[in-house]
């Protein structure tokens, strides 16, 4: 099996560190944020297997990070952390999509318990590998792509040029970071090949479909959104 990757998104370092540590130490592979923002980043750079994030945090709160992530994955485990065990703090973290929570202090016992719980769900789901954006779903694992739970075939070069979109929704790609992530960094941005490859993908993934999902900035570059920025 794949290594295990958990992202921590915790601004207390010390607690950060022993977490990472600890769950090194438990076979999984652990990664730290130390505040919101870089969180979000994180998330939406890489793919983990579950999130461990802490509420109170700098730059971007947990709740609102889990809204964020939420957006993107609906599937990814996230086990909050707080200090407050009280309903109201419990419920806001359900609300904002978290699946679980740890009190602070944090005992590792029942934070690796509940981990586990979720690895081992999500291995006979295999979660967590797939994005969605409206009613497209690309898996990562087997690359296969769906809209409208239709089946759609894409070239390596699209699948590739499409998950450069998912990976990086809602922001605004310009042509030379989508020629190094889909054709590699020698290639020369000023050709017209971004153009007809992301017409490719418009032709399958958008003409027959709403909404549209691949929109062109005249002058900059290119985003994936359900909606124009
Ligand atoms: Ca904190």
């Amino acid at each position: 099996m794949d290594s295990i990757n958990i992202l921590i998104v915790e601004d207390e370092q010390r607690l950060a560190d022993i977490l990472k540590k600890q769950l090194n130490e438990s076979g999984f592979n652990a990664e730290i944020a130390y505040d919101g923002y870089v969180g979000k980043q994180l998330a939406e750079k890489n793919i983990y297997n579950l999130i461990i994030l802490d509420i109170n945090l700098p730059l971007l709160n947990g709740y609102d990070l889990c809204k964020e992530i939420r957006k993107t994955n609906s599937n990814i485990p996230i086990i909050m952390l707080t200090a407050f065990s009280t309903p109201d703090n419990k419920i806001a973290g359900f609300d904002a999509g978290a699946d679980d929570y740890v009190v602070k202090p944090v005992d590792f016992r029942e934070l690796l318990a509940r981990i586990n719980v979720f690895i081992k769900r999500s291995n006979s789901n295999i979660l967590n590998r797939k994005i969605c954006i409206s009613d497209l779903e690309m898996d990562l694992d087997t690359k296969t792509v769906t809209r409208a739970n239709k089946k759609i075939d894409l070239t390596a070069k699209e699948s590739l040029l499409l998950e450069t979109f998912l990976k990086n929704k809602g922001k605004l790609l310009t042509r030379e970071f989508i020629i190094e992530q889909v054709w590699g960094i020698e290639f020369d941005p000023s050709t017209n090949i971004i153009d007809v490859y992301v017409n490719y993908l418009r032709k399958k993934i958008d003409k027959d479909f709403e909404p549209k999902l691949i929109h062109t900035k005249f002058g900059f570059g290119f985003y994936c959104n359900e909606t124009e920025i």
